[in-house]
């Protein structure tokens, strides 16, 4: 592959590795589809990154200091969407790189917005309630310039959930006096979250599923699924697919895995897990440790547990014929080339685990109007969404030769390219 000149400028601060897999693939994508340069010189970096110090009162009386992060990649198509994390790997590479990512899956997507991340460098599992709230409500009126409805909507991500969108929706609220429910989605329903949001994600997984199922021409009656991590989304991804009449014959969790190749009764399943907290010891199936789940022969294998799963490690053990990727990085890039060539279909993370920021747009999209929708409407327009996604990126893969992942970018990169050619640049 020929390989693009960068343009000479110096280093900038986000240029960590995690960050520059994001602006490769980019780069990729460009150099395929023939990108302008200087529209492409234009993507290549956040559009604006916000470092704070969030200082907070512990419970002993003294005084802590946080390192927070809020990157807005891209605006051109909307306010800026993506999530919060709280974890101690968070800098300001990984938060871009997550950032970009964010504004191509939105474009893939049809979202009208663009792709933001945050965080805060911390180890959250130490923390207590009242340390979470203060840290969290801190770290809101510290980027308070940055977000808002018409400007940056931040989400849950890892390590944050209903509980601290309520926190910082109440935070800005009190600070522009007034209640504003969307400046976050993924808040609590009682405060004007969406119906569905909860199960949004593992729907559009299950949903990719079904479409990659029907697109590649597996022909068993009762295709058999692996689905690694047991969490929202795969529990939710496994729930719904068995309900579908899939076979599901291996799922795990952090504590390892269960095989059962006559298929696991997934509702029985998941009463086991509410009361013993992991799946194993499931009556009827063996014990197998998360690599050896990986490895396990069948149709459709969905990694829904971490990034970094599938990679040079046991890229050549991978027995399945699609990968759906409920994860976000879940297949390493030389894995991802390798089982291309070797017939195995991706159906990359930018779409298939979509389903979660496409019922925030909904969530928004009701706070906006006031007026909200029945969990059967919600489920509707998702799968309106997905599929008209999904069809997108088959065809656009089908007719170009590109692995479905390269496909997507495309699709993605090519919207907001376009937008920005439109736009022109200013002054
Ligand atoms: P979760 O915390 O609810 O569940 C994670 C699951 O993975 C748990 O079952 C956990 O036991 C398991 N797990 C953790 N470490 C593991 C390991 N080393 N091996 C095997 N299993 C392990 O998280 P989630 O919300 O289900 O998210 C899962 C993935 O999907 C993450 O990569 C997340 O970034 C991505 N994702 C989630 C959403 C969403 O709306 N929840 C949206 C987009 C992407």
């Amino acid at each position: 592959m020929a390989v693009l000149k960068p343009v000479e400028r110096p280093k900038m601060e986000c240029e960590t590795e995690h960050f520059l897999m994001a602006q490769r693939q980019l780069d990729e994508v460009a150099l395929e589809m023939g990108l302008d340069r200087e529209l492409h010189e234009r993507l290549r970096y956040p559009k604006r990154a916000l470092i704070v110090t969030v200082p907070v009162r512990m419970d002993d009386g003294t005084v802590r200091s946080f390192t927070g992060y809020r990157v807005q990649h891209d605006v051109t198509l909307g306010p800026a969407k993506g999530g919060i994390r709280f974890h101690p790997d968070v800098n300001l590479g990984e938060v871009s790189g997550l950032a970009m990512l964010m504004t191509w899956k939105c474009a893939l997507m049809g979202l009208p917005y663009g792709g933001a991340k945050g965080g805060i460098r911390v180890e959250p599992w130490k923390l207590s309630a009242g340390e979470t709230e203060r840290l969290t409500r801190r770290y809101t009126s510290e980027i308070i310039n940055l977000i808002g409805p018409d400007k940056d909507i931040p989400a849950p991500d890892m390590y944050t959930n209903e509980q601290t969108m309520a926190w910082i929706m109440d935070t800005y609220s009190i600070n522009v006096g007034h209640t504003v429910p969307s400046v976050v989605t993924g808040k609590p329903i009682s405060i004007g979250g969406s119906l569905g949001r909860n199960e949004a994600t593992g729907r559009g997984v299950a949903y990719c599923v079904k479409r990659a199922v029907e697109h590649y021409e597996v022909k068993a009656k009762a295709p058999t699924v692996v689905v690694q991590g047991f969490g929202n989304v795969g529990s939710v991804t496994a729930k719904l697919l068995h309900e579908a009449g899939y076979k599901i014959v291996a799922v795990s969790d952090v504590y390892g895995g269960i095989h059962n190749p006559d298929g696991i009764d997934i509702p029985r399943l998941l009463a086991y897990v509410s009361e013993m907290g992991r799946v194993e010891g499931f009556v009827g199936s063996k014990n197998v440790s998360n690599q050896e789940l990986l490895e396990l022969e069948c149709d459709v294998l969905v990694p829904a547990a971490l990034g970094d799963q599938i990679n040079q490690k046991n890229m050549h053990n991978i027995n399945c014929r699609i990968i759906v990727e409920g994860a976000n990085g879940p297949t390493s890039t030389e894995a991802d080339k390798y089982l291309h060539e070797k017939g195995i279909k991706i159906v990359p993370d930018i779409l298939a685990n979509a389903g979660g920021v496409t019922v925030s747009y909904f969530e928004w999209v009701q706070g906006m109007m006031h007026l909200f929708w029945t969990e059967t409407e919600v489920n509707n327009r998702l799968e309106e969404i997905m599929g008209r996604a999904c069809d997108q990126v088959f065809e656009m893969s089908t007719r170009s030769g590109l692995r479905p992942r390269m496909a997507a970018l495309r699709i993605g990169v090519g919207r907001i390219a376009e937008a920005k050619r439109l736009r022109g640049l200013y002054p």
